[in-house]
């Protein structure tokens, strides 16, 4: 009798589930989109009983970019800071206070690896050109001299503040942009109930929320560092809401002399990082961190990079030049090695 309601009981549960999922299946539909923005490419999966939201979340996001995050529209809010460099403070709204504290504080804690004052010498390296070549040393420390996330202050006040900027000093936030994207993108969703379930990514930075209508996870493909475009490290089995960057040397480069010259610099040197990595994947509470704390352990190394996570109770994946790839423990029984050639190695505690 007593093993009879044992059996029984899951097996209630589990039906009660069923037709929880095939019930939702018939319901939600799902909508694919893939298209620019953020200066990226963006793909939309979302699962929804109402209306399709995926050109909206696509307009939330470029809107962001045009208003406050590009340090090329002299109108965004960043833009306007920039200006001001050197000319005292400027008022600033409540969500661009927003987009800069959580990236000031991380450039702190991080000892300076992330520094959201970077864009100078972004530009000066442009590894993305034609003909991309190695700066001179002079004018790469002239560069560094003015910048330094030391230079940016400010003060938040009620839903306002003001910042300040040190002449010189221009503010880049393109470590941490698609990952803002990614939570003004759950923002938008959470607020349509009839959304069932999502996954998107804004170029490296992907978020995952709620459920398929088949209860499966979702899946999160990380791109294999020395691969074609289409060939994966391996795949992350996620649910709910999960944010996850993804920072690598193989997004923008250019080699010369056989040694490869990538977009993300040691704001300690001015020179692209160098500190045993070729990809970094994080898990964090938010898209801003999770893109921001992927940079910021780029250029830390696997050492320094497993303390800042362990800070920030961040999960992550590190691969370093020999293919060792360095798992957290809280991801281990969801990440699934693909590629050949990699070894899987608990993380440094
Ligand atoms: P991606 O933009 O390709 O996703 P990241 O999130 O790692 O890559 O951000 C790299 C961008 O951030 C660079 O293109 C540059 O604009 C800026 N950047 C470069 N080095 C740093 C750094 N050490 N800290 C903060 N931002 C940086
Ligand atoms: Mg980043």
């Amino acid at each position: 009798m007593k093993m009879r309601r044992k059996i029984l009981l899951p097996l209630l549960a589990a039906g009660v589930l069923l037709s929880g999922c095939s019930r939702q299946e018939q319901e939600a539909a799902v909508y694919d989109e893939s298209s620019i923005a953020m200066g990226t490419v963006v793909t939309e999966r979302v699962y929804t009983q109402g209306e399709d939201p995926t050109a909206d979340v696509l307009g939330t996001l470029s809107q962001i970019e045009r208003e406050y995050l590009s340090w090329r529209e002299e109108d965004s809010a960043v833009g306007k800071i920039n200006l001001r460099a050197g000319k005292g403070r400027i008022s600033a709204d409540g969500q661009t206070i927003g987009y800069l504290l959580d990236p000031l504080k991380l450039a702190k804690k991080s000892g300076g690896a992330f520094d959201p004052t970077m864009g100078k010498l972004t530009r000066l390296w442009d590894v993305e050109a034609e003909d991309p070549k190695i700066p001179s040393q002079e004018e790469i420390s002239r560069l560094l001299e003015e910048s330094g996330y030391e230079k940016i202050h400010l003060g938040a006040e009620e839903d306002r503040g003001w910042v300040e900027l040190e002449e010189g000093a221009s503010i880049d936030l393109g470590a941490v942009g698609k990952g803002i994207g990614c939570d003004e993108a759950v923002a938008f969703l959470k607020k349509d109930p009839q959304v069932k379930g999502a996954v998107i990514a804004v170029g490296g930075s992907v978020l995952t929320l709620g459920a398929k209508p088949d209860g499966t996870p979702w899946k999160v493909a990380i791109r294999d560092p020395r691969g074609g475009q289409e060939e994966l490290l391996g795949v992350l089995e996620l649910e709910g809401e999960r944010y996850v960057s993804t920072s690598g040397d193989y997004e923008k480069y250019f080699i010369q002399d056989g040694k490869r010259y990538h977009h993300i610099l040691d704001p300690a040197t001015g020179y692209p990082a160098d500190a045993g990595l070729i990809s970094v994947t994080v898990l964090g509470e938010n898209g801003a961190l999770s893109d921001g704390l992927s940079t910021a352990c780029f250029v830390l190394g696997l050492e320094k990079g497993a303390e800042l996570l362990k800070e920030y109770g961040a999960e992550g994946i590190f691969v370093d030049k020999d293919k060792k790839v360095y798992v957290t423990e809280g991801i281990r029984e969801k990440f699934s090695l693909e590629a050949s050639g990699y070894v899987v190695f608990p993380f440094p505690s």
